[in-house]
């Protein structure tokens, strides 16, 4: 059942529009976030759908009620609102602010019931503040009264909860017991909530959907593998990330990166090509590209963490087919790399039959040309899966005049000095 439609709204403050067109509709127990940066008009939508702000243009329907038919009362029992500041004035007793919340159903100058007392009770336990009920308010921290003002919501009992960056004040253990608390209240009581977040993380680890915002637009809305892409973060925040999956927890994770110069860039100081492979390279690729190098890679396998990490930083990368051998068509490509660079990087990568010929390679332009190699090693892991091969041809790129060192650092300065 659709709970809430929003449908072509336009807010004004004075004679400046604020949102434009926006449309969506949020389905009953759903769990919706508004994600969009500093002015994008997020406050503005939630005020919007709470019948603080009217529209200009468009309606707001809850269920099938224009919202603005329906009384305060009606909708104080339908609707309930956490702002981003709340003031309390005086010094209220926490059990008293949360017992605020019944007023829609106290009729008259009738006083709060038992039954009144136990839902806020219940509001305070399931928000874990039973504990402060007799606390004057002005007495709490800022995420203890976060919560009190979501017990004061919940003692609402509403079917429609608006937050405005709900976890703001609070810190990582109270924002994942308040974040679990409303996805359950979604779920086992069928709430629908339609929140403000700042932090994607978050938000994509608990909403159903989002909501992009852009300038008072809508620039995206639906799942969040649908919205929470790198594109329409870059475009939108002006901020590269990458958008993964966290192995553990299932849900997408954002982590900003920071600008590599490009290319073209004046002051680029020499191309390093690095051969690496299971995650024995990411770092050293950020830290080149942080540097102001110029980075290829190869051969790499495709699924290989390396190789995620060079596509994410749009490298020049030779790519290899999962699990299979590298092909004469790839190891040629890969050479062609490596003799455009002006040094080559082995990180500490063991070698087995699949990558072995990267090794072949750093040989044969070695021999070739008087380029610079330089070879991490580590020393403390078996590193040779080839029955020998690889330790053979360790030793001839010693002979030839490659420079072996001992950590990732050592390279870095030693690249520092020489390219
Ligand atoms: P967000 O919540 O995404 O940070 P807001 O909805 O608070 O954005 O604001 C959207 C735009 O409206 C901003 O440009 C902001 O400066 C403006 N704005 C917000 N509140 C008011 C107001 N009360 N009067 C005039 N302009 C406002």
């Amino acid at each position: 059942m659709v709970r809430l439609t929003i449908k072509n709204v336009d807010c004004y403050y004075g004679s400046t529009k604020v949102l434009e067109s926006v449309s969506f509709r949020v389905e009953d127990g759903d769990f919706v976030g508004i994600i969009g940066p500093n002015g994008s008009g997020k406050t503005t939508l939630l005020k919007c759908v709470s019948g603080i702000l009217k529209p200009k243009v468009g309606t707001v329907l809850i269920d099938d009620f224009n919202l603005e038919l329906l009384g305060r009362c009606e909708l104080a029992k339908r609707m309930a609102v956490v702002p981003q500041e709340s003031y309390v004035g005086f010094n209220f007793k926490v059990l008293d602010v949360v017992l605020m919340g019944r007023n829609p159903y106290l009729e008259g100058f009738r006083s709060e019931s038992e039954h009144d007392f136990k839902v806020a009770y219940e509001a305070m336990r399931l928000t874990g503040i039973l504990h402060l009920a007799d606390r004057p308010i002005t007495e709490v921290s800022g995420g203890e009264k976060q919560r009190v003002i979501i017990a004061r919501a919940l003692a609402q009992e509403p079917e429609i909860l608006l937050l405005d960056e709900p976890t703001l004040h609070l810190d990582l253990n109270h924002q994942i017991e308040i974040m679990s608390l409303l996805k359950e209240l979604c779920r086992k009581k069928g709430l629908t909530i339609l929140a403000v977040f700042h932090d994607f993380n978050l938000a994509s680890k608990y909403c159903d959907s989002l909501i992009l915002l852009s300038r008072g637009k809508i620039v995206s809305l639906g799942s969040c593998e649908k919205v929470l892409t790198s594109e329409n973060i870059e475009k939108v925040f002006g901020v590269r990330v990458a958008v993964k999956h966290n192995p553990i927890t299932g849900s997408l994770y954002v982590t900003p990166l920071f600008n590599p110069p490009k290319t073209e860039e004046k002051g680029l100081k020499g191309t390093i090509h690095i051969v690496c492979g299971g995650g024995s390279g990411s770092n050293l690729i950020r830290a080149l590209l942080e540097e102001g190098y110029k980075v290829t890679s190869g051969v790499l396998h495709l699924l290989d963490s390396d190789y995620e990490t060079a596509k994410t930083f749009n490298l020049q990368v030779v790519c290899e087919a999962p699990f299979s051998p590298i092909t004469e068509e790839n190891h040629q490509k890969n050479l062609r790399l490596m003799e455009e660079a002006n040094l080559i990087l082995v990180s500490n990568v063991p070698f087995g039959n699949f990558n072995l010929k990267n090794l072949e390679a750093v040989k044969t332009v070695l021999e070739k040309k008087r380029k610079k190699v330089l070879i991490i090693d580590e020393g403390e892991k078996q590193r040779d899966f080839t029955g020998g091969k690889a330790e053979k041809i360790f030793e001839e790129l010693k002979n030839m005049g490659a420079v072996f060192v001992k950590n990732q650092k050592e390279a870095l300065n030693l690249i520092k000095k020489i390219v």
